[in-house]
């Protein structure tokens, strides 16, 4: 069974102008992505990727289909249900979102704070988490004490707090230098491999798929126009 499946997923914007066409953001995409894989979906800005990503995590609403995670419909679900399956879902962004005023133990505790994660707990998960992304000497600093790759693995280890089955990483590293975003891709590598959580990778630049993903989804205007192996897809002439 598919980790993440979209069956004729449409999502339409009111148009800015009344009465106008409204926009088709996401325009009758079906995909499956598996357990333990790591996806790309690759397309140029406006392709409908952010969008895409806002639907499987159940941000916004759908307009028609069926978007199914670890098995269940969720554009069916009440908001607590949803909420439910939110805690299986972990982002991470470009612009990093982490709290500026809260050191970083006080980031990553954040989703373990509402999940309500027993109290006792917190502070040796938050340790664990540290450790796990190489950042344990830097608990009480500060986001703006930190590189931007720094800031990513703060990212990573908040989105990882609450063992989620689904990693989803918009252009997570659309904001950093070379080097940083090979150091990035390998976390993301080992998140995959030691904690077998799927990732979906969400970005304009075809290196990132090619080094990381093993299956990948292009985007244009709304549309899957391609699907498949990364090596299939990028091998075409
Ligand atoms: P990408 O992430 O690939 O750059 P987006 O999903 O952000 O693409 O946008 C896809 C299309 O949907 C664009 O035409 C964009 O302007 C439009 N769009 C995205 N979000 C909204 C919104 N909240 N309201 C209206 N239009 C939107
Ligand atoms: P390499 O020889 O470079 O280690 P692999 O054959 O291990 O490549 O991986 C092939 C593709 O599968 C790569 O894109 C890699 O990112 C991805 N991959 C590696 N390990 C896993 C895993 N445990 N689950 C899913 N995909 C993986």
């Amino acid at each position: 069974m598919a980790m993440i499946s979209m069956r004729d997923v449409v999502k339409e914007y009111p148009s800015a102008k009344r009465g106008g066409d409204p926009i088709r953001a996401v325009d009758g995409v079906s995909l499956d992505i598996n357990p333990g894989d790591i996806f790309g979906v690759i397309g140029y800005s406006g392709a409908g990727k952010s969008t895409l990503v806002r639907l499987i995590n159940a941000l916004e609403p759908s307009t028609s289909g069926v978007i199914e995670v670890d098995g269940t419909d969720i554009t069916q679900l009440s908001e607590s249900r949803l909420q439910k399956v939110r805690t299986d879902i972990g982002m991470i962004f470009q612009q990093f979102n982490l709290f500026n005023s809260r050191n970083v133990a006080a980031n990553v505790a954040f989703p373990l704070n509402v999940a309500n994660y027993p109290k006792e707990n917190r502070a040796a998960r938050v340790k664990e988490l540290l450790d796990f992304v190489g950042l344990a000497d830097k608990a009480r600093a500060y986001p703006d004490q930190l590189s931007g790759g720094q800031k990513q693995r703060v990212g990573i280890a908040r989105a990882l707090s609450t063992s989620p089955k689904i990693l989803l990483a918009d252009e997570s590293t659309s904001a950093l230098d070379p080097q940083t975003t090979s150091d990035v891709l390998d976390l993301l590598e080992r998140v995959n491999r030691e904690l077998g959580v799927t990732i979906v990778v969400i970005t304009h630049e075809m290196d990132v798929i090619k080094r990381i993903a093993s299956h990948v989804a292009v985007m244009e205007k709304g549309k899957v126009v391609e699907q498949g192996e990364v090596f299939d897809i990028f091998s075409k002439p």
